[in-house]
Protein backbone atom coordinates (compact mmCIF):
# COMPACT_ATOMS: atom_id res chain seq x y z
CA UNK A 1 0.00 0.00 0.00
CA UNK A 2 1.31 3.14 -1.09
CA UNK A 3 0.10 6.34 -1.18
CA UNK A 4 1.02 10.48 -1.52
CA UNK A 5 2.18 12.13 1.20
CA UNK A 6 -0.97 14.31 2.21
CA UNK A 7 -0.87 18.08 2.59
CA UNK A 8 -0.96 19.78 6.02
CA UNK A 9 -3.86 21.23 7.38
CA UNK A 10 -2.63 24.73 9.25
CA UNK A 11 -3.77 24.20 12.77
CA UNK A 12 -4.46 21.24 13.05
CA UNK A 13 -2.54 19.65 15.72
CA UNK A 14 -2.71 15.61 14.36
CA UNK A 15 -1.16 17.11 10.97
CA UNK A 16 1.88 19.32 12.52
CA UNK A 17 2.48 16.26 14.74
CA UNK A 18 3.14 14.25 11.47
CA UNK A 19 5.04 16.72 10.15
CA UNK A 20 7.31 17.23 12.74
CA UNK A 21 10.67 15.22 12.98
CA UNK A 22 11.16 15.58 16.57
CA UNK A 23 7.85 14.22 17.34
CA UNK A 24 7.73 11.67 14.84
CA UNK A 25 11.22 11.01 16.21
CA UNK A 26 9.64 10.51 19.67
CA UNK A 27 6.25 8.60 19.26
CA UNK A 28 5.58 7.39 15.77
CA UNK A 29 5.72 3.60 15.53
CA UNK A 30 4.77 2.88 12.08
CA UNK A 31 3.69 4.87 9.06
CA UNK A 32 2.07 1.92 6.81
CA UNK A 33 0.14 3.26 3.50
CA UNK A 34 -2.57 5.68 4.48
CA UNK A 35 -2.04 4.73 8.12
CA UNK A 36 0.01 6.35 11.24
CA UNK A 37 0.80 4.52 14.49
CA UNK A 38 2.23 6.40 17.12
CA UNK A 39 1.82 6.45 21.08
CA UNK A 40 0.54 9.09 22.82
CA UNK A 41 2.32 11.93 23.25
CA UNK A 42 3.10 13.13 26.99
CA UNK A 43 1.62 13.94 29.07
CA UNK A 44 0.09 9.93 28.29
CA UNK A 45 -3.03 9.21 30.31
CA UNK A 46 -1.67 5.16 30.69
CA UNK A 47 1.48 3.69 29.25
CA UNK A 48 0.34 2.20 25.83
CA UNK A 49 -2.25 4.27 24.78
CA UNK A 50 -1.71 4.17 20.97
CA UNK A 51 -3.48 6.26 18.48
CA UNK A 52 -3.73 5.08 15.01
CA UNK A 53 -3.86 8.45 12.46
CA UNK A 54 -5.41 8.68 9.28
CA UNK A 55 -2.21 10.33 7.70
CA UNK A 56 -4.69 12.60 5.51
CA UNK A 57 -7.15 15.50 7.31
CA UNK A 58 -10.15 13.87 7.33
CA UNK A 59 -12.76 14.03 9.81
CA UNK A 60 -13.84 10.49 10.79
CA UNK A 61 -14.35 7.03 8.90
CA UNK A 62 -17.23 9.01 6.96
CA UNK A 63 -14.72 10.10 4.92
CA UNK A 64 -12.45 6.88 4.19
CA UNK A 65 -11.41 6.68 0.84
CA UNK A 66 -11.07 3.32 -1.03
CA UNK A 67 -7.41 2.80 0.33
CA UNK A 68 -8.28 3.38 3.68
CA UNK A 69 -11.27 1.47 3.77
CA UNK A 70 -9.51 -1.59 2.24
CA UNK A 71 -6.50 -1.68 4.76
CA UNK A 72 -8.42 -0.39 7.85
CA UNK A 73 -9.52 -3.85 9.34
CA UNK A 74 -5.94 -5.39 9.57
CA UNK A 75 -4.63 -1.73 11.20
CA UNK A 76 -7.04 -2.09 13.78
CA UNK A 77 -6.39 -6.01 14.38
CA UNK A 78 -2.79 -5.10 14.07
CA UNK A 79 -2.36 -1.92 16.63
CA UNK A 80 -4.93 -3.51 18.96
CA UNK A 81 -2.73 -6.56 19.29
CA UNK A 82 0.28 -4.19 19.93
CA UNK A 83 -1.60 -2.19 22.54
CA UNK A 84 -2.21 -5.26 24.62
CA UNK A 85 1.31 -6.99 23.82
CA UNK A 86 3.00 -3.68 24.93
CA UNK A 87 0.94 -3.37 27.80
CA UNK A 88 0.08 -6.42 29.75
CA UNK A 89 -3.72 -5.33 29.28
CA UNK A 90 -6.27 -7.92 28.92
CA UNK A 91 -8.63 -5.93 26.31
CA UNK A 92 -8.24 -3.17 24.10
CA UNK A 93 -10.94 0.46 23.60
CA UNK A 94 -11.34 1.97 20.66
CA UNK A 95 -12.75 5.55 20.90
CA UNK A 96 -12.50 8.29 18.07
CA UNK A 97 -14.04 11.66 19.08
CA UNK A 98 -12.46 13.89 16.71
CA UNK A 99 -13.19 16.68 18.98
CA UNK A 100 -9.31 17.62 20.32
CA UNK A 101 -8.42 17.85 16.25
CA UNK A 102 -10.73 17.07 13.52
CA UNK A 103 -8.44 14.50 11.98
CA UNK A 104 -9.42 10.71 12.42
CA UNK A 105 -7.11 9.57 14.89
CA UNK A 106 -8.42 6.33 16.79
CA UNK A 107 -7.40 6.32 20.68
CA UNK A 108 -6.37 2.53 21.62
CA UNK A 109 -6.68 2.37 25.05
CA UNK A 110 -5.08 -0.33 27.46
CA UNK A 111 -7.83 -1.88 29.45
CA UNK A 112 -6.26 -3.81 32.79
CA UNK A 113 -7.67 -5.10 35.19
CA UNK A 114 -5.45 -4.52 37.63
CA UNK A 115 -6.11 -0.20 36.48
CA UNK A 116 -9.42 0.28 37.98
CA UNK A 117 -9.34 3.93 36.25
CA UNK A 118 -9.15 2.29 33.14
CA UNK A 119 -12.58 0.35 33.40
CA UNK A 120 -15.34 1.87 30.90
CA UNK A 121 -16.22 5.57 31.09
CA UNK A 122 -13.61 6.04 34.09
CA UNK A 123 -11.09 6.56 31.26
CA UNK A 124 -12.55 9.73 30.32
CA UNK A 125 -12.13 10.84 34.16
CA UNK A 126 -8.30 9.89 33.93
CA UNK A 127 -7.78 11.06 30.73
CA UNK A 128 -9.08 14.69 32.64
CA UNK A 129 -7.48 14.61 35.62
CA UNK A 130 -3.70 13.76 33.75
CA UNK A 131 -4.49 16.68 31.40
CA UNK A 132 -5.40 18.88 34.40
CA UNK A 133 -1.98 17.66 36.19
CA UNK A 134 -3.89 16.29 38.63
CA UNK A 135 -2.52 12.54 38.31
CA UNK A 136 0.94 11.65 37.07
CA UNK A 137 1.05 10.72 33.14
CA UNK A 138 2.79 7.72 32.66
CA UNK A 139 6.53 7.87 32.71
CA UNK A 140 7.99 9.18 29.69
CA UNK A 141 10.99 6.95 29.77
CA UNK A 142 8.64 3.83 29.88
CA UNK A 143 7.14 5.59 27.19
CA UNK A 144 9.73 6.10 25.21
CA UNK A 145 11.04 2.27 25.81
CA UNK A 146 7.46 0.48 24.28
CA UNK A 147 8.14 2.98 21.41
CA UNK A 148 11.29 1.48 20.40
CA UNK A 149 9.60 -2.60 21.22
CA UNK A 150 6.73 -1.74 19.09
CA UNK A 151 9.03 -0.12 16.23
CA UNK A 152 10.39 -3.75 15.07
CA UNK A 153 6.80 -5.33 16.10
CA UNK A 154 5.06 -3.17 13.24
CA UNK A 155 7.77 -3.15 11.22
CA UNK A 156 7.14 -6.82 10.20
CA UNK A 157 3.60 -5.73 9.11
CA UNK A 158 5.35 -3.84 6.33
CA UNK A 159 7.22 -6.72 5.06
CA UNK A 160 4.37 -9.23 5.53
CA UNK A 161 2.69 -7.39 3.10
CA UNK A 162 4.95 -6.30 0.72
CA UNK A 163 5.92 -10.16 0.56
ZN1 LIG B 1 -4.95 17.15 10.23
Amino acid sequence: MTSPSPAVEPDCPVCALHASDPLREAYQIVRHGPWLLRHHPDPAPLAGWLLLDSRRHIGGAADFDALECAGFGSMLQRSSALVRALAGCERVYAIAFGEGARHFHLHLIPRAAAEPASESWRIADLYRSVAAGERAPADPALVGDLVRRARPLAAAWLAADQS
